[in-house]
């Protein structure tokens, strides 16, 4: 699985940083979903080569327009792009009349229809081609949502038990890769349901809005290879700054995720008045610090652009950082 950030500024861009968009997707497969769209998030993926053609949906955690004011736009590029798929788009039921607002006033005309699921009747789950999602509640000024990203495993072909019964490698095995049954040359009838095995522990990455509650992703945490969770300040100018934004300091997310030994921990949507330059203080160095003192497992923090993989082993490293003018590797 992999994850690509489009966006880890909370609530204005910074030169280096644009607000919250982030890209989920299965590391072979060019289909993707988008969690969160900020506004410039559409440069966001020409610079990291995702194509609204394969946009598989988009899920908006809140109704804050860093998180959302790029979404009318990138409905109309992918109308002037000329798709036709239908686009499911999960969120709070409000984003559907800013939708609708946009479209009315812009005289906007889609070219493809969209399937909107309200996230707060969406308890059960979002079924999409690649992945299982599980919405979680959190604690914001407004309703804000994580969403829980479990990967959709294939059964696989048991080739071991396929060799042992005189079916060695071949079109045969295609067939039964596609078909219920297939035939061998001396006439037995193959079953597929006899050669297939589980496709493995599916993996799972949780992506959240803004929340100034980590324990509320305790039962989510407990199924997770990775969280990526807001750290908008460190907990000094936390308390300077007071509860009233409703947000998540450095030292509560890391300090959770260490209570339920998570793996693996990306910290994103950092207040602009961090830079990345350690020489002006306060820096990203600042809100890695205080997590580290407090988190022994495997911390990353988010640049825009950044591309991490999450392996089979459960382990989220990061592969490249793409540039305007290309991905670095
Ligand atoms: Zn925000």
């Amino acid at each position: 699985m992999d994850l690509i950030f489009l966006g880890t500024s909370s609530g204005t861009p910074t030169r280096d940083r644009n607000v919250s968009a982030a890209a989920i997707k299965r590391s072979d497969s060019r289909r993707w979903y988008l969690v969160d769209c900020g506004e410039g998030t559409q440069h966001r993926m020409l610079q990291a080569d995702l194509s609204l053609q394969q946009l598989g949906g988009v899920f908006i955690t809140h109704v804050h327009g860093d998180h959302c004011y790029g979404l009318p736009g990138l409905l109309a590029s992918a109308t002037l792009a000329g798709r036709t798929d239908e686009l499911l788009v999960v969120a709070p039921a409000d984003i559907a009349r800013f939708i609708e607002a946009v479209r009315a006033i812009s005289q906007l005309r889609l070219s493809f229809p969209i399937t909107f699921k309200d996230v707060a009747e969406s308890a059960g789950g979002i079924g999409t081609a690649d992945f299982d999602v599980a919405p979680v509640a959190l604690s914001h000024r407004v309703p804000s949502y994580a969403y829980a990203f479990t990967e959709r495993r294939k059964p696989a072909l048991d080739t071991a038990k396929l060799i042992a019964d005189g079916v060695p490698r071949g079109p045969l095995w295609g067939q039964l890769r596609r078909a219920e049954t297939a035939m061998t040359d001396d006439g037995r009838v193959l079953q597929r349901a006899d050669y297939l095995i589980a496709g493995g522990r599916p993996r799972t990455i949780v992506v959240c809005g803004d929340n100034d509650t980590p324990a509320l992703l305790t039962a989510a945490a407990a199924r997770a290879d990775a969280i990526v969770h807001e750290a908008t300040y460190t907990s000094d100018v936390q308390d300077k700054v007071g509860p009233a934004p409703r947000h998540s300091s450095a030292r509560s997310v890391a300090r959770f995720a260490q209570s339920v030994s998570l793996k693996n921990l990306v910290l994103t949507h950092f207040s602009p008045r961090y830079g990345d330059d350690t020489d002006h203080p306060p820096s990203i160095a600042d809100i890695e610090a205080e997590a580290r003192r407090e988190y022994a497992g495997n911390l990353l923090l988010a640049r825009d652009l950044d591309r991490f993989r999450l392996d089979r082993m459960g382990r989220l490293t990061r592969v490249a950082q793409a540039t305007a003018s290309g991905l670095l590797t």
